[in-house]
């Protein structure tokens, strides 16, 4: 069992979204503990409200849902389903309650999320670190084999039914599922206070001690160390980040990672090194950044747009490290090199999302001013020179939600930000 392995690698580093300390009244949790379970380091922190006994449950639920979901362990109720020989298999409240959300997730992003993935996992031996190359023709089999349509639950009568040789498994939402479900039931036994990192999907329950909103960092992809790229403010919400660095492995030359396309039973590429999503349902946040990464920026960002009332904020990391971050407020804008015939002219604003021009520039202009910088340009002007900066405002035009703030994310190619 996988809960011998405990405190040993208590000391690693933990995942991928990593909490910057920050000016608080309190300067420990009342109590805290960290475990090994669901194959990844968790932290728990009670910070107010919170007692040992608190602790010690969650410890204890976090260990039988492992026991539940494992794929690999043959008592789980997920090895049952996957093993039944197309029969029914019974499932615990618990287990129905998470996979009929998952399979919502899967249907809301068109199958970029897709449970039944999971024998693709194993044949590149993202289950067991022996890691291999499948060939074409096995990754087109194994393609043909991943249908989450063909998961069968009885809500009802709490069973499910795969066909014979399918397997699910569900290490895409189950740690913002269990981190969703732990800040209810802490909420309910009146701890206002509580932060718990599952292995890089951090859930937070209430704000700091003083009040004042979590600061969750989005570590850099291209970081050895757990550097991070930008820290996020959050009250009572999940922040999940999917990552191809999280998990992956190298051969002639080429990286492998964790997170298949559902198509081709191979790694996602589409030039992203992670994704997070920050939002007020862990389970959604875990689904929907499994499922972006798969996505991509261009099909992931019209998901997002399509899908406002799940009010999720989300920032894409590419792998030349420049940032995406669209949230439900913001107007996207970023400073990117500006290059006229061949020649480099500075750098520009480049506004991705443009529906009010001119009020989207008098923020814009504010803005620079705070840092002290000049809009050399006036916006008509890049327009009218500028093809890229053009193509950029079409695409926004397709991309725009809401006429509101302006926010300036980054500077294209450091992934910084600057506002
Ligand atoms: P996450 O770290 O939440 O992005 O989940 C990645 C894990 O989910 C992988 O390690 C696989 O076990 C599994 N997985 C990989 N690709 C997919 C996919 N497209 N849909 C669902 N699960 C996947
Ligand atoms: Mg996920």
């Amino acid at each position: 069992m996988k809960r011998a392995k405990g405190l040993r690698l208590a000391a690693l580093a933990l995942g991928g979204a990593v909490l910057l300390s920050g000016c608080v009244t309190r300067t420990e949790p009342s109590v805290s503990t960290q475990i090994f379970v669901m194959d990844t380091i968790m932290s728990l922190e009670l910070w107010e409200g919170g007692s040992q006994e608190q602790l010690n449950q969650a410890v204890e639920q976090l260990y039988q849902w492992e026991d539940l979901w494992s794929a690999t362990d043959e008592d789980s109720e997920i090895w049952a389903a996957d093993h039944s020989g197309g029969e029914w298999g019974t499932l615990s409240g618990d287990t129905v309650d998470l996979l009929s959300q998952a399979l919502d997730l899967c249907r809301l992003t068109g199958g970029a999320l897709d449970l039944t993935a999971y024998s693709a996992v194993k044949a590149w031996g993202f289950t067991t670190g022996e890691y291999r190359v499948p060939e074409e023709e096995e990754l087109a089999a194994l393609a043909d084999g991943i249908d989450h349509t063909q998961v069968e639950l009885d809500r009802d009568a709490c069973r499910v039914r795969l066909p014979a040789g399918m397997e699910l498994d569900l290490g895409a939402v189950a740690k913002g599922y269990a981190g969703a479900r732990l800040a209810e039931q802490l909420r309910e036994q009146g701890v206002t206070s509580a932060l718990l990192n599952l292995g890089g999907n951090v859930q937070t329950v209430g704000g700091k001690p003083d009040g004042s909103p979590w600061s969750v960092g989005v570590q850099d992809p291209a970081s050895e160390q757990v550097d991070n790229l930008l820290a996020i403010q959050v009250v009572d919400q999940a922040v999940v980040t999917s990552g191809s660095y999280q998990r992956c492995f190298q051969q002639d030359g080429q990286t492998y990672w964790h997170i298949l396309d559902p198509e081709t039973a191979a790694p996602a590429r589409t030039g992203l090194a992670s994704v997070t999503v920050v939002g007020p349902d862990g389970t959604v946040c875990d689904g929907l950044a499994t499922a972006l990464f798969v996505l991509g920026e261009e099909a992931g960002i019209e998901l997002w747009r399509a899908h406002s009332e799940l009010g999720v904020q989300v920032i894409w990391v590419r792998e030349d490290g420049s940032v995406i971050k669209l949230g439900d407020r913001d107007v996207l804008v970023r400073l990117d090199p500006m290059v006229i015939d061949g020649e480099p002219k500075g750098t520009v604003l480049m506004l991705q999302y443009v529906e009010n021009l001119q009020k989207a520039e008098i923020a814009v202009r504010q803005k620079l001013n705070q840092k002290g910088l000049v809009a050399k340009y006036s916006f008509q002007d890049i327009i009218g020179h500028s093809a890229p900066i053009q193509r950029a405002v079409e695409q926004a035009k397709r991309f725009a939600r809401t006429d509101s703030d302006v926010l300036i994310i980054g500077e294209s190619g450091t992934g910084k930000e600057l506002f």
